[in-house]
């Protein structure tokens, strides 16, 4: 539902606004008057409207307005198509549950409000996880993954500090979930209130069968309501060892890729003042999430000898992980770059290169250097920076 301030003519979603507790939902409480516009803080907001979050458009070449043969909807998650395909994975990979399918793709929301730099797009990328288990057998199975996700973002680098987790009440939850976790994470570290500093970074639902059942032929809903007409198939599954068939529950990771880049790229963000007293941007990402593992750099691009042999190293390391070769500026200025882009070690070849076959390896975190024999110098990469290669 959507309601207009008539004072500064913003537009809200109803369910998004916060309301006095005395009142059941966000709707009740503007009838009487009794939200004031966040924006300017008026307090007459339209009658709330019903409105269409999912982007319609048209398909086909004969596509004219009135025949709705042509219309379309873009997805507004990618989960469906897994719950569509669920069957198909589970046979033609001969799973047995608990089983996940996970996939990444575009999602497209009609949203009332986009902005807040990538946090709300009509289009925007996400990364979901379906994971089928036995009725019965999900208990405790949301909180492995709330758990799981944790250390994922922890482990690529987010400050557990930054993350929370909200239990979603009823109310606020969508109409197929029993139970939603959402993670929160402190996108807004300079604001007043500690409140307003955090926004979702992904969510973890329980769906229960809602979605195998409503895509499939047969079943019914607990009121015994035929859920899809359409459908042709069953998506019922059969356990062998218990010759039961019915449909599986699922627990849902659903995160966004636009709001954890940024996530990551803000826990990331460090300054520190070099010797000369400026200050320097340095992006603390993990190696693995670095899009460049490491630069080669030459100390003096006027010798080819030094150029050539820098070229050469950063050849010999490119199929192993993504190297750069860069000598437009002086080392000062190379490193900086890179440490500003996150690239996590720097390899520099100069005079002295060319007698003992050594480079200097430096660090993009602590500025160490270290003298590292050039025949050894990808195994030494590898295990500096553990990246998977
Ligand atoms: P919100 O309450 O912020 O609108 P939501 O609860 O509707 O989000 P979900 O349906 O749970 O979001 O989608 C899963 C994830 O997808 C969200 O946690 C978020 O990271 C991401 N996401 C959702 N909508 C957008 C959007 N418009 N732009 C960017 N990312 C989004």
């Amino acid at each position: 539902m959507l309601t207009d301030c008539r004072e500064c003519k913003t537009r809200f979603r109803a369910d998004k606004l916060e309301y006095p507790k005395e009142y059941d939902s966000a709707e009740a409480a503007i009838a009487t008057h009794a939200i004031a516009c966040p924006n300017c803080g008026s307090k007459d907001l339209t009658e709330p409207r019903p409105f269409l979050t999912m982007l319609r458009t048209r398909l086909g070449a004969a596509a004219d307005e009135e025949d709705y043969l042509s219309l379309a909807y873009l997805r507004p998650e990618t989960a469906q198509g897994i719950f569509i395909n669920f069957l198909l994975v589970q046979q033609a990979m001969r799973r047995k549950l608990p089983f996940g399918i996970a996939q990444i793709g575009k999602a497209f929301r009609n949203e009332v409000t986009p902005g807040n730099f990538v946090l709300r797009t009509r289009e925007f990328e996400q990364m979901e996880l379906e994971y089928f288990v036995k009725p019965g057998e999900d208990e405790g199975v949301l909180d492995e993954w709330v758990e799981r996700y944790l250390d994922w973002y922890t482990g690529y680098g987010l400050s557990r500090d930054n993350l929370r987790l909200v239990e979603v009440e009823e109310r606020e939850r969508a109409h197929y979930s029993r139970r939603t976790v959402d993670v929160y994470y402190r996108f807004f570290p300079e604001r007043d209130t500690e409140e307003k500093q955090w926004e979702e970074l992904m969510g973890i639902a329980h769906r229960s069968d809602y979605d195998l059942k409503s895509h499939s032929k047969n079943p019914a809903d607990d009121e015994g309501k035929r859920l899809n007409p359409d459908s042709t198939e069953d998506l019922s599954y059969f356990d062998d060892p218990t010759k039961q068939r019915f449909y599986p529950y699922v627990i849902e990771p659903s995160a966004g890729v636009n709001r954890s880049v940024l996530a990551f790229l803000m826990d990331a963000y460090t300054e520190r003042t070099n010797d000369k007293g400026e200050k320097r941007v340095i992006l603390k990402l993990h190696p693995e999430l670095a899009p460049i593992k490491v630069a080669v750099l030459p100390l003096a691009r006027n010798k080819p000898e030094i150029v050539a042999l820098a070229q050469r190293i950063k050849r010999d390391l490119q199929p192993s992980m993504r190297a750069v070769y860069d000598d437009t500026g002086g080392i000062g200025k190379l490193y900086a770059r890179q440490d500003e882009i996150g690239t996590p070690a720097c390899v520099t070849v100069d005079h002295q290169s060319l007698e003992d076959e050594a480079v200097t390896v430096r660090d993009r975190d602590t500025w160490e250097q270290e003298r590292v024999p050039v025949a050894e110098l990808l195994e030494h990469l590898k295990k500096r920076l553990g990246v998977r290669c």
